[in-house]
């Protein structure tokens, strides 16, 4: 089953809760519908990666192209109630569409089948596609959002690059004696 968010309005990715215990959503709009599903941070953090890569080789593609426009509003970039989510992304892709110029990211549902009994003598299970149909800019947009998304979360240690939790953390630079 695919969705089509073609155009969507709106999207964004964005965490709730509190720093270290921060979930990830992706969430896209169209003029009739919003479609929210979960994401990893680790998947905000590799799309960011993929995004600046993936606009590197389109420009080398197509050098006519006008840059994009990645200046955001961060009212824009929060996700609207009610944070619903309809599945768990796994796979990501990136695609671009050189006639209609849109980005298309293809969002692919995590499924826990394999290593579940119940459905080793089933069909070939089919999980859902979410294709999130954007301009350039909003995609240039959610590259750039994200990377401060991803800096609000718990700081790092400056000794041993760890995280820091509200409660602070033992070092293992200082041998675990000293939280700081
Ligand atoms: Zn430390």
């Amino acid at each position: 089953m695919d969705i089509d968010l073609n155009p969507c309005i709106k999207i964004t990715i964005d965490a709730i809760g509190k720093p270290g215990q921060r979930t990830f959503f992706i969430q896209g709009e169209t003029e009739s519908e919003t479609i929210t599903l979960l994401f990893e941070k680790i998947q905000v953090q590799s799309l960011v990666v993929a995004l600046l890569k993936f606009f590197e080789n389109l420009h080398q593609k197509y050098p006519d192209l006008t840059p994009e426009n990645g200046e955001y509003i961060e009212e824009n970039m929060k996700i609207a109630p009610p944070v619903d989510p309809l599945f768990r992304v796994g796979e990501l892709n990136l695609t671009y569409e050189s006639d209609i110029d849109k980005v298309c990211l293809v969002t692919k549902e995590i499924l826990f089948t394999q290593d579940d009994p119940n459905f080793q003598n089933s069909s070939f299970q089919e999980g859902r596609t979410v294709n999130f149909w954007c301009t350039r800019d909003q995609i240039s947009q959610l590259a750039n959002w994200c990377v401060i998304l991803l800096q609000q979360g718990r700081p790092i240690c400056p000794l041993c690059n760890e995280p820091i939790g509200p409660e602070g953390h033992l070092c293992p630079k200082k041998n675990g004696h000293k939280k700081h």
